[in-house]
């Protein structure tokens, strides 16, 4: 690095902690450090999010016409670093938001213009409409349609499994708009507002007993033509791409424990609740908490690797490697967990938080596993893209959709 490239690196890390120690007031930090795991994003959240993006740290790899800086990668990890350091939120969005990302990069002007504040100042809620009764793991097979009609596109059709619908805004939606092309190529990719009549929400029960997802039924759905994202009939490379936003983030981190009961934050989660539990002598359990504990920092190592590549254009395929490493984290987290509560585990309810979360982290796993695409999905991805083995059969990848058979 040249001297003059560390120089301004070095005012640039002045500026942001400066900024910092004005700004991120111990009351907000507090507030903030509170807040349980939910949909809806608090006003003072909100508060400190538009301060943030106000002030430009927020994107500050993004264009300075879009509330970033153009700062380079390296400087956007410093003011990243610099906000991690104090724990303040905000910053880094130009990585990690995938509403965001997505938008900047299809969106036409004027939806850019709508939405992309609102978005990295949490002011709307989103949702993601793509799975549906009878196209998950083959996405490409979706039937919802939308139809030109003079200014608008007219959705019909049904999505399922819709995480935060509830309380959507806008979702980003899939739908076939050429029914004579084969299916990866007439689909298109679009932000359906929410809010109106012909979107009928029913929330679905969860084997951790919440109710985060749900079906979306959509009939004669508007859709204004600037809420198309890229051009028509592409919306599989925006999907491509926004899918690989969500499995970076879903490889990096996953929701912790929901009792509410303090963590350690000087020690390993797993290694604090072993000290806990008078078990940390126990040889086999410190293996399996060792190895826990390292094929996290692996994955963290491998998902630097992957950012780094994404940076560079490459191909997206490799956030499937943290996405599967971090399910299979979650996984065996949850199983050292429980071996290291033993009995106790069987127990529920408040009075037993331990074995509530070693027990809701277990069922919680496989949110990883199975949303953003299934384990043997992201198998799939890495055989064929990384390691370029022979590509699965599909027979239906050249017949026009409209002549695919169904059952
Ligand atoms: C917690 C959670 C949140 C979700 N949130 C959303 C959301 O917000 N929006 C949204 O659109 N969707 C969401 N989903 C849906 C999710 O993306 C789908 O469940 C997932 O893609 C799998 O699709 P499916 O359920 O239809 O299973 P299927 O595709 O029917 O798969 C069934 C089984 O067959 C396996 N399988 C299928 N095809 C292959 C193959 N070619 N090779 C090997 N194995 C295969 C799968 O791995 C799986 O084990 C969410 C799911 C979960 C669990």
């Amino acid at each position: 690095m040249s001297s003059d490239n560390q120089s301004s690196n070095d005012v640039l890390r002045e500026e942001v902690r400066q900024w910092l120690a004005e700004n991120w007031r111990p009351e907000i930090a507090r507030t903030l450090s509170q807040e349980q795991y939910g949909w809806e994003t608090s006003e003072t959240r909100k508060a400190w999010l538009a301060n943030v993006v106000e002030s430009r740290w927020a994107v500050p790899r993004w264009p300075q016409q879009w509330y970033g800086r153009d700062l380079s990668d390296e400087q956007g990890k410093i003011v990243e670093r610099e906000f991690a350091a104090v724990r303040a939120p905000g910053a880094g969005q130009d990585r990690i938001n995938l509403w965001a990302n997505t938008l900047l990069a299809g969106g036409s002007q004027a939806l850019k213009e709508k939405l992309l504040a609102p978005l990295l100042k949490s002011e709307v809620n989103m949702c993601l409409l793509y799975s549906e009764p009878g196209a998950g793991s083959d996405l490409a097979g979706i039937r919802t349609r939308a139809d030109r009609q003079g200014d608008h596109y007219v959705i019909n059709g049904q999505k399922v499994w819709t995480s935060g619908a509830a309380v959507a805004d806008y979702g980003m939606l899939i739908a076939r708009t050429d029914w004579d092309v084969p299916k990866h190529r007439g689909i298109s990719f679009f932000f359906c507002p929410m809010k109106q009549p012909g979107i009928e929400v029913r929330p679905l029960r969860q084997i951790t007993d919440e109710s985060h997802f749900n079906e979306v039924f959509i009939t004669d759905v508007i859709v204004p033509v600037e809420n198309l994202l890229g051009e028509l009939n592409t919306g599989w490379q925006v999907l491509n791409m926004a899918l690989a936003y969500e499995r970076s983030s879903m490889g990096e981190s996953a929701r912790g424990p929901r009792s509410g009961v303090a963590e350690s934050r000087n020690e390993e989660p797993l290694v604090a609740l072993a000290r806990e539990a008078r078990v940390l002598a126990e040889p086999k359990l410190r293996q399996d908490i060792a190895q826990a504990i390292s094929y996290k920092r692996l994955n963290a190592l491998n998902s630097a690797r992957a950012k780094a590549d994404l940076e560079q254009g490459t191909s997206s395929s490799i956030m499937s490697l943290g996405k599967l490493a971090m399910s299979r984290i979650l996984h065996e987290e949850a199983r050292v967990r429980t071996e290291i509560l033993g009995a106790q585990s069987l127990f529920e309810g408040e009075h037993y938080p331990r074995a509530e979360d070693a027990n809701f982290l277990t069922l919680n796993a496989y949110f990883t596993s199975i949303g953003g695409g299934t384990d043997q999905i992201q198998r799939n991805i890495i055989g064929e893209r990384v390691l370029g083995l022979p590509k699965e059969p599909e027979v239906d990848k050249t017949v026009p959709f409209r002549d695919v058979r169904t059952s």
